[in-house]
């Protein structure tokens, strides 16, 4: 690095980090993307199996409910940069996205939104596609990017002050945190700038992994590892679900698949973080108990045995209606982060944070996760999107 004073710093090389970059053309003015990491967009080469699941299908309305109770917040950003404009952008740069079943998007539809439904992904099925689209138009806009540059500080001193971990110091008049969360930490994303914002004073919701298996006490289908049962309804209980109903942190329906250590499938992924260790996680079937896999009928029963080896068949009903287990855990490895910089401390207009004049902040730092189905990385581009209008206006790029 030569000079050391910048007009944007954007600390993360992740998907938003990048997509920021790429939307903004710097038009001469100085800006620098850090990475503690020795690559780029590692989590980004990960998403989707190596597919990368970008965004959803559907109207941008239905956006709204897959973030949550932080979904109201979000709504703004979702609409100002949708799935569809995501698509157009791609599309124009000659990188065709296609649905689950590898048809095309037209990303020329109209203005309600994207005509395809369901998960989103680049046509060749690779995310190293939208990686490298990401990086090649960040440095078509000018971006000086520096990989293995790990902040170990941030202050305020007139400019921003912007410390690495070999003691080097930057100046940048805004610093955008574009940091991730804290799970998959040998990506980079370590969650060491939550500690660096909870000191300069920014409210930093707790981070949890989110979207992760969930382990239970005395689990019974090790046996059925690989097994998946459609159209489960699952219900996490918590000890502080004070404002709703008996004790219910979340209730959810999807499919379920068993593992050798616990339970996964999307509907236990997106309930996770609401499973707290030492509370119930219940499993309703929806089924009767011909229509589940033999082994499974097999195991059902044989919990359902009495003292003197019979099957009571109440039990065995009970079982199928209320299958509860007390959470053990939830794996460290989930796919995001919930918890992170409270959206109470954000402008959502601009991702400027309300308290720091020249501090922004997007993508999964922010205290906002998804459901499973490309929600996530949406984020990631609606926030950063909207960042970009506002440097942009601001510095008159
Ligand atoms: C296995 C897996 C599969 C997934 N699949 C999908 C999917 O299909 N669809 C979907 O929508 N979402 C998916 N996600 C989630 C999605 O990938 C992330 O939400 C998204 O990549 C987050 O982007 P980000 O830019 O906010 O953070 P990240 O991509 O985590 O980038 C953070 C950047 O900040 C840098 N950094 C962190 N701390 C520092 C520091 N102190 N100094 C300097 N640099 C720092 C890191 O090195 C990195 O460059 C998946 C996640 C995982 C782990």
């Amino acid at each position: 690095m030569n000079n050391n004073e910048y007009e944007i710093v954007i600390i993360g090389g992740g998907a938003s980090g990048l997509m920021l970059a790429s939307q903004l053309d710097l038009g001469g003015a100085p800006g620098l993307i850090l990475a503690g990491s020795s690559a780029l967009g590692t989590k980004l080469l990960m998403s989707g199996g190596g597919r990368c699941n970008i965004t959803h299908g559907g109207p941008v309305k239905d956006f709204v409910y897959a973030y949550g109770d932080e979904g109201q917040t979000l709504r703004r950003c979702l609409y100002k940069h949708s799935n569809l404009e995501l698509a157009k952008w791609f599309s124009g740069l000659g990188v065709d996205l296609a649905d689950e079943n590898g048809e095309p998007v037209d990303a020329s539809y109209g203005s309600g939104g994207m005509d395809s439904a369901g998960r989103i992904f680049p046509a060749s099925g690779k995310s190293r596609d939208i990686l490298n689209t990401l990086i090649g138009e960040a440095a078509a806009n000018l971006w000086q990017i520096e990989t293995d540059a790990k902040v170990s500080g941030l202050r305020k001193d007139g400019s921003w002050v912007i410390t690495l971990i070999n003691g080097y110091e930057l100046k940048a008049e805004n610093v955008v945190i574009a940091t991730g969360g804290i799970t998959y930490p040998e990506t980079g994303s370590d969650g060491s700038m939550f500690e660096m914002l909870d000191d300069l004073g920014l409210d930093i919701n707790e981070p949890r992994p989110a979207l992760a298996p969930v382990y239970v006490e005395d689990y019974p289908y090790a046996e059925l590892s690989g097994i998946s049962i459609p159209d489960v309804t699952v219900i996490a209980f918590s000890s502080d679900a004070a404002c709703t109903c008996k004790g219910k942190a979340a209730k959810m329906k999807g499919d379920l698949l068993f593992t050798h250590e616990g339970l996964s499938g999307p509907v236990i992924l997106n309930i996770s973080k609401h499973a707290e260790p030492g509370e119930l996680i219940r499993l309703c079937y929806n089924k009767e108990l011909h229509e589940l896999p033999r082994r499974m009928q097999r195991i059902l029963r044989e919990r359902s045995r009495g003292l003197l080896g019979d099957v009571r068949t109440n039990v065995l009903a009970s079982l199928l209606d209320h299958d509860d287990f007390t959470v053990t855990g939830v794996d460290e490895r989930g796919m995001v982060t919930a918890g992170g910089v409270s959206l109470d401390e954000m402008d959502m207009r601009t991702m400027a944070a309300k308290r720091f004049d020249g501090l922004y902040v997007i993508g999964e730092a922010l205290d906002a996760d998804g459901i499973t189905g490309g929600y996530n990385l949406q984020l990631c581009w609606s926030t950063a999107c909207t960042c970009a209008d506002d440097l942009r206006s601001k510095l008159c790029l």
